[in-house]
């Protein structure tokens, strides 16, 4: 007896639930400098309730060979990997026009106190 999914009401193997999930997810993906002038990439916008966050971002780990975590719907990856990212999202079916790479700030005007 498989489970059956509580969204289309499929049994859990014919659910497409999360892939049609990908699809319309908005996903932003950019880099900050943390300190140390450590570069993290970013990925944000991920709905933990339609999305595997957790196998994710293991998924991502091992497609750009580096360390990260994952807390409140939002990726953190060690260094510079937006390209990579945006590849290996679409290869796994999300949508390449939802993914969103952004320019890291240069000028930050406004300087924290
Ligand atoms: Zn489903």
């Amino acid at each position: 007896m498989s489970k059956i999914c509580d969204v289309c009401g499929l049994p859990e193997e014919l659910c497409v639930c999360e892939e049609i999930a990908r699809e319309v997810q908005t996903v932003k993906v950019f880099t900050v400098r943390r300190r140390f002038g450590k570069l993290m990439t970013i990925i944000e916008g991920i709905d933990e309730h339609d999305i595997d966050i957790k196998e994710l971002t293991k998924t991502l780990k091992a497609k750009c060979a580096c360390g990260g975590t994952s807390k409140n719907g939002q990726i953190e990856l060690q260094g510079g990997h937006k390209v990579r990212v945006k590849e290996v999202l679409s290869d796994m079916g999300f949508s390449s026009d939802t993914i969103e790479i952004r320019e890291s700030k240069k000028n930050n005007k406004k300087r924290r106190r």
